[in-house]
């Protein structure tokens, strides 16, 4: 099993994602994607936006992240959206106790300690109260991970929406909230977008775009953030037919992520047993990290829960009236939400490779980011062999033609090794070379990175070659 150090390192020298703020010392939960970092982010966000939106019955939104405050009453975030917290006396380290629970259930299972595991998650699932979470850590002497000690507080609800004001008066009435999800920009939403689209259900409103969770502990690199990114759809359909768009969803989903490289032996799900206050089913996708699997995607039956409270609190209707068979009914819906983040972590995560490699007799680790070619970050570089005889000349009007259709690099510095090598690391799927032929008859070789197999193919061709292979 790799380590999230080794990602992170790869990541920082090749310029996928810094620690924000870094100069300064860093802020902790927030990062910034680096040149090769937004361009494998804006891929996974457009394979996203193109599986969900190019089709009939889904439409986009882009909503503002600050929204009315009554949104996050109606929605049930301002009473309901906090994480228990606890504090341990003697290293003042603060955690969220059930996260903390979790940590130690890991623990005993790396120790094979099964039975005793097993029975404080089937307490955990069970937990509702804070006094729930109090009596697990303090009943099993749980101890700080910092101090090792077992002096706790009590547990305590600490509500994760950051506040701000708007306008130049900083008090009770200016008070809005950062948005902790984007699903509400969709719900607010739904009656514009049903009538300006012409929408009927069943249809869905698609959303990318940032959220912000005051989490009590950040951690594993990018996968709890402060700022993140989420890709959500709500789905809005006739009551009574959730079941089947559910099991429907779970099925489309799984696949995408299939469908983008992810390796199924990686993927499981998780059934949820606890449910939110808004859910009637809910099932998350989950990915294997460095650190344990972890939840990237949810997919959740919301009801009417979102539509209805709207209504509610707005006073306007938000209900679909079908003239035709005189129906009128607020749709349920169901929510498919991923996080853009933590998605982005699991493909960096999956696509890392080390292979052994011999190379002009030498025996040497390739380290190779096996990216799905719609993902990567690089589509092709190209070389000259060397850097004389009219190759470097050759090569960079080659460059130049193919940066119009696909991110390309030209690189001239170092063995050709060294530079197919530096390709690997950033997961360039296609390396063409210029060589002394090329200059005879207009060929290049073009070598594959997965296989490091090469294809000798005329110039003309290599667009189309590309092409071919990279969906
Ligand atoms: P968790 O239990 O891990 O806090 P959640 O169940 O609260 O997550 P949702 O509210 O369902 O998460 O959010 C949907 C998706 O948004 C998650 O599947 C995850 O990919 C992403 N996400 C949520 N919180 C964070 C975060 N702090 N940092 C990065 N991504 C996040």
């Amino acid at each position: 099993m790799i380590k999230l150090d080794t990602i992170i390192s790869l990541a920082k020298r090749r310029g996928f994602v810094f620690q924000s703020s870094e100069i300064y010392g860093g802020l902790n939960g927030f990062w910034d994607y680096g040149p090769l970092g937004v361009e494998l982010l804006n891929n996974y966000k457009q394979a996203w936006w193109r599986e969900m939106t190019y089709r009939d019955d889904i439409v986009g939104v882009d909503a503002a992240i600050i929204m009315h405050p009554k949104t996050w009453v109606a929605s049930g975030h301002v009473a309901q959206f906090s994480d228990p917290m606890i504090d341990n006396k003697t290293s003042k380290a603060r955690y969220r106790a059930d996260n903390l629970i979790e940590e130690y259930i890991q623990k005993l299972r790396n120790k094979n300690k099964n039975d005793l595991a097993n029975e404080i998650e089937t307490k955990l699932n069970k937990a509702e109260k804070n006094e729930d979470y109090y009596n697990i850590i303090t009943g099993y002497q749980i101890t700080c991970p910092v101090s090792g000690s077992t002096e706790w507080t009590e547990v305590r609800n600490f509500n994760l929406m950051f506040k701000t004001f708007v306008g130049p008066v900083e008090d009770e009435s200016s008070t809005v909230y950062l948005r902790p999800e984007s699903a509400q920009g969709i719900f607010v939403n739904f009656k514009n977008v049903m009538d300006s689209a012409r929408m009927r259900p069943p249809f869905g409103i698609a959303q990318i775009g940032k959220a912000f969770r005051n989490e009590i502990n950040t951690k594993n690199f990018l996968f709890r953030t402060r700022e993140f990114e989420q890709m959500e759809m709500q789905y809005f359909i006739k009551p009574g037919s959730e079941k089947d768009w559910f099991e429907y969803w779970k099925e489309q989903r799984w696949n995408w992520y299939l469908k983008m490289g992810m390796k199924e032996s990686k993927m499981k799900w998780k059934v949820h047993e606890k449910l939110a206050h808004y859910a009637n089913y809910a099932v998350d996708i989950e990915f294997e990290f460095p650190f344990g699997f972890g939840e990237i995607e949810g997919i959740h039956s919301r009801t009417d829960f979102d539509l209805s409270s709207h209504q509610n609190h707005s006073g306007k209707k938000l209900e679909y009236v079908d003239t035709v068979n005189q129906d009128r009914f607020v749709p349920y819906v169901i929510e498919t939400s991923g996080g853009v983040s933590r998605g982005f972590m699991a493909m960096l995560c999956n696509a890392y490779d080390e292979e052994k490699i011999t190379e002009d007799g030498k025996e040497e680790t390739r380290v190779v980011m096996r990216f799905h070619p719609r993902l990567a970050p690089i589509t092709l570089a190209v070389f000259p062999l060397v850097n004389k005889d009219g190759m470097p000349e050759y090569a960079h009007k080659i460059y130049k033609d193919l940066q119009k259709y696909f991110p390309t690099q030209y690189d001239t510095s170092g063995a050709i090794g060294r530079r197919y090598r530096r390709q690997d690391e950033i997961g360039t799927p296609f390396c063409v070379t210029v060589d002394g032929q090329t200059l005879e008859d207009h060929s290049v070789t073009i070598r594959n990175r997965d296989s490091m197999l090469q294809d000798r193919i005329p110039v003309s061709k290599i667009k189309e070659y590309i092409e071919e292979r990279i969906d």
